[in-house]
């Protein structure tokens, strides 16, 4: 089912994953995580896609896979990699698997990718023009601002040309202070944007994460959490406890608010997944019914 469709009828859930660097036993613990996330009765479970675009077909592979145990993927793809080929080789793959859903991203170059990064689909936009009506299609957007982009307003015009595209929803970049997504939300509909905006959420369970979070996307994190990290950063698991709950902190609040969704970051993690979710049980079971 088209993931715009669903969208139409209720707020959804969902969980991003990867596939596994790693042939044979990564995969196989991956798919029963899959299959534990299914418990959980997610509305759809993206798979990323990696931005040298070499493992697009175990991407491919691992959507028809969560699609085979009745949950709906969404496909990224990244366009600044590959060539118009390369796209219709992973379009066919994933029509032929029954994949309806496809997040059209650009990707960042890789350190070891030659010149030629993006000569075909210089931005997401022109993976969304090229890839047309084949898929229900989504884009990424950023609460603070895409780096490369000098003002949040100019970012936002992009966005606007994702919707004029095709882009039918939308999903965030992890934040940690909702009062940008609030932002965003107030400037894109100022703009025109239309189509529903995810939210992305990642429990942040593990200090070590907060460096890697910084350098992968830059999010502020609010000087408060920041405080409860630093304080208690030498027990791991008090502070899987406080990563965690500032998370549920964060989704009720953008649910009050009238989130259309909310995406869960999980690294994979099917326990994290599952404890969000027992914490929000209730909010789940009354604000996400169609
Ligand atoms: P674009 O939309 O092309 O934007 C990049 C920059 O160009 C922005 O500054 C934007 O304002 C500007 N821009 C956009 N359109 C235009 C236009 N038409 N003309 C001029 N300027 C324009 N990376 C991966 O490698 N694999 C993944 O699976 C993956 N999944 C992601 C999922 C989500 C929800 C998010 C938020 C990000 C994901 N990324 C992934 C990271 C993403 O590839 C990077 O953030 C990348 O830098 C930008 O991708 P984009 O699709 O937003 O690019």
């Amino acid at each position: 089912m088209k993931i715009s469709e669903i969208l139409k009828t209720k707020r959804t859930l969902s969980f991003e994953v990867f596939p596994p660097k790693k042939e044979g036993e990564e995969k196989a613990e991956l798919l029963k995580t899959i299959e534990k996330l299914g418990r959980l009765s997610p509305d759809f479970i993206s798979v990323t896609y990696g931005a040298g675009g070499s493992n697009a077909r175990d991407a491919a592979e691992i959507a028809g896979e969560i699609k085979k145990s009745g949950i709906e993927p969404l496909a990224h793809i990244t366009g600044g990699p590959s060539d118009p080929s390369d796209i219709d080789r992973v379009s066919e793959k994933l029509i032929s698997l029954g994949v309806e859903n496809v997040l059209a991203l650009r990707g960042d170059k890789p350190a070891d990718f030659g010149e030629d990064y993006c000569k075909y689909f210089p931005h997401a936009t022109d993976l969304m023009t090229y890839l047309g009506d084949k898929f229900c299609l989504g884009g990424a957007c950023y609460p603070e601002g895409h780096p490369e982009c000098d003002t949040l307003r100019d970012d936002i015009m992009n966005l606007k040309k994702k919707q004029d595209c095709g882009a039918e929803f939308l999903i965030t970049q992890l934040f940690y202070d909702n009062s940008y997504y609030y932002r965003l939300l107030h400037e894109a509909g100022s703009l025109g944007v239309t189509v529903p905006i995810i939210p992305g959420i990642m429990p942040l369970v593990s200090a070590k994460n907060i460096r890697r979070i910084k350098s992968m996307c830059g999010s502020a994190i609010p000087l408060d959490f920041r405080n409860m990290i630093e304080s208690y950063s030498k027990s791991p698991s008090v502070m899987r406890e406080i990563g965690l709950n500032y998370a549920v902190y964060q989704i009720i609040d953008l649910i009050a608010k009238g989130a259309p969704g909310i995406h869960l970051y999980i690294m994979n993690r099917a326990d994290t997944a599952a404890e969000i979710c027992s914490r929000l049980e209730n909010v789940f079971n009354e604000f996400f019914r169609a």
